[in-house]
């Protein structure tokens, strides 16, 4: 019988525990043991695990975070310590091992596949969405929709005082989560590092946007959706710029951790539950050495290198319409 073992490693993402929950119940469907390892690939160092079985996966799907918890593990990058987690693997007797995380947690998947004969497959778990050969990664449709419930919030508050807000989400680096969210909430700028080009373009066409909406709607609130890391200097650097350029007040709002947890939406679930599932046919298979994703509605084994080398484009349709509705130019 074939032993499986699952570890949720890096950033956590809402749908981890659904993906869990689908790997153990196909598991257990197709008689296989599961295993999880505890703290990412501390765990595996560590020998620090436990028997996952169905029954425990009750009233598990909703649940944001990962009960296998995550965590980032330096060590794991030198060569001794996947020597360790090889003798540690096979101590226990496991044939293959799942690794739901984001690139970097793929780069350690790959680094173990180095040491270890065991199958090594990586599953899309980042609500940053930043995995190149998948549609989208678990936990990204939650983190939109926390982002875009609390612009709204803010969107209230911005009206009631004809104020400028400058509200930064997550993203690491890529604007998937800003871009999107900035729609979905009609924001009126969104700055992201893949279509970011100098300081001063960006304010330029902040500052014209601006002045457009106060000559034809008169004074009115205005919400910049930025993604994370990509204004020089960070976000107060921006805030002292717009304040000195329009005169006017700015709020910076960090949505932060609070993206990253939560009941995950559906979307993320069924996600989630595709690719749990399909991971253990992949292993069937014999494949190994892969993240299995999803494109256009299909399940995509995709080598571990490539998801990280090349970096994964925004959608054109989305930018499309953002170009229309968000950074709408008015020439
Ligand atoms: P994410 O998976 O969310 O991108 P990180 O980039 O923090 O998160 O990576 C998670 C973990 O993956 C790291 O703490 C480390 O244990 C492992 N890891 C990352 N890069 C490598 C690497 N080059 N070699 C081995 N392990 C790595």
């Amino acid at each position: 019988m074939k032993k499986i073992a699952v570890l949720t490693s890096g950033g956590d993402a809402p749908g981890m525990n659904a993906c869990i929950r689908a790997i153990v119940l196909t598991c257990e469907r197709l008689k296989l043991k599961a295993y999880g390892y505890l703290h990412g690939y501390n765990g595996l160092l560590q020998q620090h695990y436990k028997k996952l079985e169905a029954k425990d996966m009750h009233n598990l799907i909703q649940r944001g975070g990962t009960v296998l918890h995550s965590a980032r593990c330096l060590e794991f990058k030198t060569p001794e310590a996947a020597v360790v987690a090889a003798k540690n693997l096979n101590e226990l007797e496991i044939d293959a091992l799942i690794v739901i995380g984001g690139d970097g947690s793929f780069r350690g998947a790959h680094h173990l596949s180095q040491h270890w004969q065991g199958q090594v497959i990586g599953l899309p778990g980042t609500i940053d969405n930043d995995i190149y050969g998948t549609d989208a990664t678990i936990g990204y449709y939650t983190a939109i929709e926390t982002a875009v419930s609390s612009i709204d919030k803010v969107r209230d508050t911005a009206d009631a005082f004809e104020r400028i807000f400058l509200i930064e989400v997550m993203g690491r680096h890529a604007g998937f989560i800003a871009l999107n969210a900035a729609l979905a909430s009609a924001s009126d700028h969104v700055i992201v590092p893949e279509l970011f080009e100098t300081t001063e373009k960006a304010l330029a066409a902040m500052l014209e946007e601006l002045q457009y909406r106060r000559d034809n709607h008169g004074s009115v609130s205005y919400i910049i959706v930025i993604a994370e890391n990509v204004w020089p200097g960070g976000l107060g650097a921006l805030v002292s710029e717009l304040e000195q350029r329009t005169g006017s007040e700015v709020r910076p709002v960090i949505l932060g951790h609070v993206q990253r947890g939560g009941s995950p939406v559906p979307q993320d679930r069924i996600l989630a539950s595709k690719l749990g599932s399909h991971a253990i046919q992949a292993i069937i298979d014999g494949q190994t050495g892969v993240m299995i994703g999803e494109c256009n509605g299909e399940p995509v084994a995709v080598p571990l290198e490539q998801t990280w080398a090349q970096q994964k484009p925004l959608e054109p349709f989305c930018v499309e319409a953002m170009s229309q509705l968000v950074n709408a130019t008015t020439d």
